[in-house]
């Protein structure tokens, strides 16, 4: 087995849901940390101050631009790893943090919450509130294949991971109207509900089975784009899809999944 990669989880301003969901894994991160990856980064996981260089970090969290120490940390993260990857909604849309403008009440100078990507350049986007448990493990192994695999592995980690890249270089706004565009005009929502469910201000309800989207509520938080299954959907993928599970059912020693 070729050398395992470095990986960290750099906690900007999240809820800590999106580490919740990678150790949702269970047995499945115990194998991802004894074959693949080394965790050299995570608040209260690793006894490291500073943010040390690593091949992937995990981003979880918005960014408070007025804490000079996580506008730093985040862009010593960049310089630092080889692959940045936006983990969960609030790095990648600022989604609930968003909201939060207007302060707290044990900081009430933290008024303004960005995205990972207003401030660096992001290398993969993973939404979700949080993104579910085997996205985040198949994303830790296919980064592992991209960068020590075969040649025949890179490519299939590199289909993998092609629609959550150009969700990276799609950028950090997402709205009501985006979710109406990219989702539900190209007819790829299934009626889960779960963007209406994740819709802070209720600006979204569902009529027989479909998202109504309320225009003038919407704040334009990203929260339903970050959570729809489908908004991450590629066809350029579709037919890769078998020999993609059974990679990463390989590779977890599951034989498919
Ligand atoms: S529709 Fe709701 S969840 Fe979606 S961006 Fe607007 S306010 Fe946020
Ligand atoms: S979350 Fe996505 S797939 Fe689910 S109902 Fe909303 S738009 Fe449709």
């Amino acid at each position: 087995m070729a050398n395992k990669i470095t990986v960290g989880h750099v906690h900007m301003s999240g809820c800590t849901g999106c580490l919740v969901s990678l150790a949702d894994n269970y047995e499945g991160l115990f194998k991802i940390l004894d074959d693949y990856a080394d965790l050299v980064y995570a608040l209260t996981l690793v006894d490291v101050r500073h943010v040390p260089e690593m091949d992937v970090a995990l981003v979880e969290g918005s960014v408070c631009i007025q804490d000079e120490n996580a506008v730093e940390e985040i862009k010593e993260t960049r310089r630092k790893a080889k692959v940045v990857v936006a983990l969960g909604g609030c790095a990648s849309y600022g989604n609930i943090t968003r909201f939060c403008r207007g302060g707290q009440w044990n900081q009430p100078q933290h008024e303004s919450y960005l995205p990972i990507g207003d401030i660096i350049d992001v290398d993969v986007t993973l939404p979700g509130c949080p993104p579910g448990s085997q996205a985040i493990r198949n994303v830790c192994v296919m980064a592992y294949l991209l960068l020590q695999g075969s040649d025949e592995q890179k490519a299939l980690a590199a289909a993998y991971l092609t629609p959550l890249m150009n969700l990276a270089k799609r950028g950090t706004e997402a709205c009501g109207c985006d979710l109406m565009y990219d989702v539900i005009n190209q007819g790829l929502c299934m009626g889960c509900g779960t963007c209406a469910a994740s819709c802070p201000v209720r600006a979204i309800t569902m009529v027989y089975g479909k998202p109504q989207i309320d225009r003038d509520m919407c704040i334009k938080c990203g929260a339903c784009y970050a959570q729809c299954p489908r908004s991450f959907f590629n066809f350029d993928v579709i037919n890769e899809f078998e020999s993609i599970t059974e990679l990463i059912g390989a590779a977890m020693g599951q034989g498919g999944e």
